[in-house]
């Protein structure tokens, strides 16, 4: 399996030479769960920046909100308390952590495909070999210019 290009799942979002930055994608499809890379090159060094957004457990629940109830509209309006509910007990053991233990626990998955994670590491090498480039190629220009020269 190769690499690919363009690159499945890896999204070039901006490219000003010296710096680049792409968004990663999750294999589930959520942009919740997208995942950020910048690479920079300034005088001194190559640096990586990896962002993900977080999130606390949101997702879990106390009271079944998906309870099937023959009518329709009662199902709609058990829908509507049941996520309610599930709302404010989120918001209370947030705040609860929060009060005996001195933080909120937060969690980010991203997920990638063996496709994903090779065109990943490619990418991420051939941004950093061109950023070292433009880098090399300005340090060669500042030890050449008339000024630097005593
Ligand atoms: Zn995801």
């Amino acid at each position: 399996m190769q690499a690919q290009q363009p690159a499945v799942g890896i999204l070039k979002s901006q490219d000003f030479g010296d710096s680049k930055s792409y968004k990663v994608s999750c294999e589930c499809g959520s942009n919740d769960c997208i995942h950020d890379i910048y690479i920079e090159a300034d005088e001194y060094a190559i640096t990586v920046h990896i962002s993900t957004r977080q999130t606390t457990s949101y997702w879990e629940s106390i009271v079944d909100e998906h309870r099937a109830i023959k009518n329709r509209f009662l199902e709609k309006q058990w829908y509507t308390i049941a996520r309610w509910i599930n709302g404010i007990y989120n918001r209370a053991r947030i705040t609860w952590h929060v009060w005996v233990k001195g933080y909120a626990t937060y969690e980010s998955t991203t997920l990638l495909n063996q496709q994903q994670a090779l065109n990943y590491a490619e990418t991420l090498r051939q941004a950093i070999e061109d950023v070292d480039k433009i880098r090399s190629d300005r340090v060669k220009k500042f030890q050449h210019a008339p000024d630097s020269q005593s």
